[in-house]
This record gives structure tokens, sequence and C-alpha cells, in this order.
């Protein structure tokens, strides 16, 4: 059988080393914690478990690195070549990855192999965007010329979440190392695993020791440490909206620079001349992929009110035949939940649900047999009958739990749709061109489909509206986010300015 750890770093006792400084280092205290695969519960790794004083070094490393090694002085070409060996390297152990990613975090196979594809692309596509101009020269008064350019922004925290444990480490780690930062980056405690594999990738492309670190931690600590530094220029986070507050929050000390992608509750607008059966299909893709574990994830279907009962008939019939199971077995179409916490957090929701008085059309709690007893499965879930002030219409659920509300006309449309605190994405569904552009101009979110959910290109931005986050990931918006601006002024004219008489 293939061993897909194999590239993971040890301790000769097994524990899965940290790489901190271009080490592979343990805890300073030796401490560890225990990685499961949340489609059997089985113990999948044990990983080093970082304590501040492992963080306190690892920022050290960084600030060494910036500061005194020799990336901060390596050109464009060099880095984009470092990233392109990676991307390279990336594609070389895709079939590893993949496999990781669906043992650590649960997802169907398919899903992590897409992953590594947009990972190994994504350090492609900011290797391009590396060389390419990025400054300003302009026309001023004569005698002076003045420039502007980029610089990188320096030491970089990372903190990412779960559910996309390789695609979150190199959405941050691709466009700050284009740029010439200096990465630390904190996977989430429960999916560790690819980021770490990542790291003995790049250091085996030759990543000058130090620039790239990643801590294995848990969030309240190294996470907490990172955000608080004052050796740290910038923090990059993605997760939880309650999580970005305090990070925010400890980010003030040095007034580090900040970028937030957090949570959703977007909508998909379906009009009744959609195309029926895409609609219906998009639905479904919009909000079970990756067990509804996305922040863009079409959470809220807001159905034109004629269309509610011959929509729901379908998408019912439809969502109960999903294939719910391990990630490796090639039919499943939906894996399980990250952790049991999380199952019940969701699971909570579903209550919370009932007693508000929505309707449950399907779902609402785990599978039958084996299955519903080993890992944390849900079966897909729609709920209808809903009114704006329920808890389920406004709060990230963040599962397979799909809530439904109607409108009469477009105008309803747009306002129910900016209902929430959140503005991170929305999807508009209507055979009217027209129609599709005013309603997709006056939502408020960072991310908008038309006649399609879900597809994410490194070249175009990623990030919210609202409380959906702050700054955008990907693109060169997400290049931008990693520089600091700098003008240049030179006096053409070297001689006295004449403004002092004596
Ligand atoms: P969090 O937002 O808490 O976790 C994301 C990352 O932040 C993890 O690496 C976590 O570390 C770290 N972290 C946690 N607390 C702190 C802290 N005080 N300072 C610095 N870093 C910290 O997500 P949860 O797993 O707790 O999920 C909670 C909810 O957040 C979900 O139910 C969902 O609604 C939302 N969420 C949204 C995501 C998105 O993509 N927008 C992704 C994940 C969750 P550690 O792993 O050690 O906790």
């Amino acid at each position: 059988m293939v061993d897909w750890l194999e590239g993971l770093r040890r301790a000769e006792d097994g524990t899965a080393l940290m790489y901190i400084a271009g080490e592979w280092t343990k805890a300073s205290d030796n401490g560890s914690r225990t990685v499961y695969n949340p489609a059997t519960g089985d113990v999948i790794a044990v990983v080093a478990e970082a304590t501040l004083a492992d963080g306190e070094r690892a920022i050290r490393a960084a600030r060494a690195a910036f500061d005194e090694g020799p990336w901060r002085s390596s050109s464009a070409h060099e880095r984009a070549l470092l990233l392109l060996r990676l991307a390279d390297k990336i594609d070389e152990h895709a079939a590893e990855l993949a496999a990781v990613d669906t043992m650590n975090n649960g997802k169907p196979l398919r899903e992590s192999e897409f992953d590594v594809t947009d990972a190994a692309n994504c350090f492609r596509y900011y290797a391009g965007l590396a060389t390419k101009p990025h400054g300003q020269a302009f026309d001023v008064p004569a005698p002076s010329q003045t420039f502007v350019v980029r610089e990188p922004v320096g030491v970089c925290g990372q903190i990412i979440p779960w559910n996309y444990p390789l695609l979150m480490a190199v959405w941050k780690m691709a466009p700050a190392l284009a740029a010439g930062n200096v990465c630390i980056l904190k996977p989430s405690e429960v999916t560790p695993l690819s980021a770490l594999i990542l790291a003995s990738l790049m250091e085996e492309v030759g990543f000058p020791p130090g620039v790239v670190n990643v801590l294995t931690g848990a969030g309240p600590v190294v996470g907490h440490l990172l955000a608080e530094s004052h050796l740290v220029d910038k923090i990059a986070f993605t997760g939880g909206t309650v999580t970005g507050r305090s990070i925010m929050q400890a980010a003030t000390g040095n007034l580090k620079k900040i970028s937030l992608e957090l949570g959703g509750k977007s909508p998909n607008i379906v009009f009744a001349d959609a195309d029926f059966e895409t609609a219906v299909d998009y639905a479904l893709y919009a909000i079970y992929v990756n067990a509804g574990q996305v922040c863009s994830a079409g959470s809220r279907l807001l159905i034109e009110r004629s269309l509610h009962d011959r929509f729901m008939e379908r998408l019912v019939e439809r969502a109960t035949r999903i294939q719910v199971g391990d990630g490796f077995d090639p039919n499943t179409e939906m894996g399980p939940l990250i952790t049991p916490a999380h199952m019940e957090k969701v699971e909570r929701y579903i209550a919370t649900g009932l007693a508000e008085g929505a309707r449950l059309l399907c779902g609402g709690k785990r599978p039958e047999g084996a299955l519903g007893q080993r890992g944390n499965y849900l079966l897909p879930t729609i709920f209808t009958d809903t009114t704006p002030d329920m808890r389920i219409v406004q709060e990230e659920i963040f599962g397979p739990v799909l809530v439904v509300q109607t409108f009469s006309d477009e105008d309803e449309a747009i306002r129910l749709a900016n209902d929430t605190i959140y503005g991170l994405a929305a999807a508009v569904f209507t055979s009217d061109v027209a129609k599709a552009h005013r309603v997709v101009k006056q939502v408020r979110a960072g991310i908008t489909w038309i006649n399609t959910y879900h597809p994410t290109y490194n070249e175009a931005p990623w990030g919210g509206y609202k409380q959906s986050g702050i700054g955008r990931e990907l693109g060169t918006f997400g290049f931008e986010e990693y520089t600091e601006v700098k003008q240049i002024n030179v006096n053409l004219a070297v001689e006295q300015t004449g403004w002092y008489r004596h």
C-alpha cells in the first residue's frame, strides 16, 4: 500500500516536525497533537504542537531572513524560477498531496485533485506576475522625475483554515513570495499535513532558510502571537468572522497590514426564466461541494415564488441521491464534516431551524448504518418556509445545509440578497442578460457569478464586502496586498533651492 505521508519529516518517535529557520524541528516542550481522518475517526499522524517559544523562534528567523538574508535582494526573475520549480514539484507529487488532503479533510478525492492542480497553477501565475511591471512614472514639473515602485511588506504571518488545507496555504504564500516577502504559515491545527509536505518541497527546490516557516500549533497560542508580534509586518487570515475580529484587534499594536477573508451567507438567486435543470444542478453544487464547508457556498437559495414548488421537488429528488461517504470511494460525491465538534455545531443549527419554524425538506440527520456511526457525516439538508430574521438565514452554518427564501420580483430578490452582515459571493440564474447585470450591480458582494456558481480563477480577485473581509486575494489585487508602495523623487538639476537668503 502507498504511504501517502512519506513526505512528512518525522522525529525518531514518529512525530511530524515543523519547519522553522530552514530546519525540521520538534516543539520546544516536545508537545504534540494527534491528527484524525474525519471519514473514519482514525488517527493518521501526530504533529509537533508549537509553543510560544517556537513561534518566537520562527518570527526571529523570518525577520533575519527578510532583514539580512539574500531573499530581499533577489531579483523577481530568481523568485519566479523558484516558484515555477515548486509548481512542477507539486505536479510531481500531485497524487500524494491530493490523497493527504482527502485523508485529512475528508473531501472527495476528485475535489482534492482539483485543489492540487489549482495550487500548482497559482504558483505559476504568481511566478509570471513577479516579473511584470508594477511601477509607475509621472510627468511632474521640471526638474523632477517621480517614480513609484512596489516593495515587499516584510514578515507575513499567514493563518489558514481547514477547508482547503493545501490551496489556502498556496493562496497565501504564492503572492507573498513572488513579491519578495518571507512567510510564517500557521495551518489549521486539524489539517496541517499537506502544508508540511509543501514546506518539504519548498526546501527541496531551494528557498533560503527562514523565507518559509510552517508552524503547527493552536490558533489562540501561535496564531495570536503572529497577529500580536511587533516583528511581524502583515497578517493574512482566512477563517471565521469571530476569529478574524480577534486577529484584527491583536494586530493593532504595531498597526500591521491586514487582510481577512472571512465567512459568508451567499445568495444564489434563481429567476423563473432560468434554465431549470441548470439552475437545479448549480444550486446543489453551490451548497454541497466540500460538504458546504466553503466560505463562498451558495447557502441561501433565493427562488422566484412561482417556481418554488416545482424547483423544490426536483432539488430534493437530486439532493437525496447525492452519495455521501469516504472521499477515497470513487462513488462518493460528498464527504464528512471536518470534526465531530463542527458536525455538532451544524446539528445545533438544524435544531435551531426546526425550532424557528422552518420546514425541513430533506436530510437534517446523520446517515443510517455504519457511515453514520463512524465518521462526521450529515445528509444534504434543505430548509424552506423561512423568514429573513431566522438565525439559519442570517448566520454562517458552514455545512451541507441549504436555506431557501422566496421573492416575488427583482427588487425583493436584491433586498433579501443584501440582508445579512456578509458580502462575499452571489449568483444569479436567469435567461435575461440585462436582468442578470442589473441584479449583480445591486448585490453588495465581492465575487459574483451569472448562470454559474463557484468558478474561481487565479487571475481574478477573491474577497468580500461588509463583514466578509478586508482586502483581496489572487490576481494582481492579491499581489498588491503583499507590497508597500514607495515614491522616488529625483532632482534632475542638482543645484541649491534658493529658498533661504543667507
Ligand atoms: P477559525 O476561524 O477559528 O480558524 C481558522 C484559523 O485561525 C485556524 O488556523 C485557527 O487555528 C486560527 N485561529 C483560531 N483562533 C485564533 C486566534 N485567536 N488568533 C489567531 N488565529 C486563530 O475557524 P474554526 O475552525 O474555529 O471554525 C469556526 C467557524 O468559522 C466555522 O464554523 C465557519 O463558520 C467559519 N470558517 C470560515 C472559513 C472560511 O473559509 N471563511 C474557514 C473555516 C471556518 P486552530 O486551527 O488552532 O483553531
